[in-house]
């Protein structure tokens, strides 16, 4: 027999789960309450720099069970590589889980100081970040190396206000190669391969929620589903499309609430 599911709910984490892991507002229960009524709930983020089992245990801290319902930009980066390719990894914990579990090879940065070759340069939020990292990773890329950002955020948000995210690392190697990079993360398609492969009934009635248009509604329009703009995150109250165009960049808003709990009233009416 053909089961019906419902539709699954996407969910990005910060600025709507969380602001640096100080939970929203009813976000668990929004959750818990979707759940219940039968939608898997998938959390989709741009964070590359946790692993995987971090992401799901500060999930359970906040009372979200979340084992296996984590997809992380990191592995739609590492999703653009092959078995066997050497990186130079220029991340955190996550984007070395992932590339690992690919079956890349990350080679050293001294190998790479000392001539090892490179096939990719991979790139995604670290707070080691400096000078070298970037010498080393632009040079690998003019001789050659494909150039794969995990995400383009330029910001991140915090409870005391943005501060520089993954893409202004990206925007630096960007100057200093260049060359373009090729992004993973949301909106991109590596991103919805892998959504679609981690959940199978992604239709146009999914739900995207998100606190980013550029990001989180331009992902929905990649994905072909529902955008649900939250105003917990970046996106602060009252700044509309029609005052603020370049920010809404053309997304369309299905539902455009206050937070996640504010989505699951809508969803669950
Ligand atoms: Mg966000």
């Amino acid at each position: 027999m053909n089961i019906s599911h419902k539709f699954p709910v996407l969910c990005d984490l910060d600025g709507v789960v969380w602001l640096a892991h100080q939970p929203i507002n009813g976000s668990a229960d929004a959750v818990e309450r979707l759940r219940t009524a039968g939608h898997r709930v998938v959390f989709v983020t741009n964070n590359s720099s946790a692993t995987v089992a971090d992401q799901e245990a500060a999930l359970l801290k906040v009372g979200i069970p979340a084992v296996g319902d984590v997809i992380t930009s990191a592995m739609a980066g590492a999703h653009l590589l092959s078995a066997g390719e050497r990186v130079l990894m220029c991340g955190g914990p996550g984007l070395a889980e992932a590339i690992a579990k690919v079956g890349a090879i990350s080679v050293s940065h001294d190998d790479v100081e000392n001539g090892a070759a490179v096939d990719a340069v991979i790139v995604g939020f670290h707070r080691h970040f400096d000078y070298e990292i970037l010498r080393r990773a632009s040079t690998a890329i003019r001789n050659g190396a494909r150039f794969i950002g995990t995400n383009d955020d330029a910001t991140y948000p915090t409870p005391s206000g943005p501060i520089p995210g993954g893409g202004s690392i990206l925007a630096a190697m960007t100057t200093g190669s260049g060359v373009q990079p090729i992004v993973a993360g949301k909106p991109h398609g590596a991103m919805a391969d892998v959504v679609r492969s981690v959940v199978k009934n992604v239709g146009a009635d999914a739900v995207m929620v998100g606190d980013r248009p550029s990001t989180d509604g331009g992902f929905a329009a990649t994905l072909g589903c529902r955008f649900a703009l939250v105003r917990s995150g970046v996106t602060p109250v009252g700044v509309m499309p029609e005052d603020e165009s370049a920010w809404f960049a053309g997304t369309t808003l299905d539902i455009d609430v206050p937070n996640l709990a504010a989505v699951a009233d809508v969803l669950l009416k």
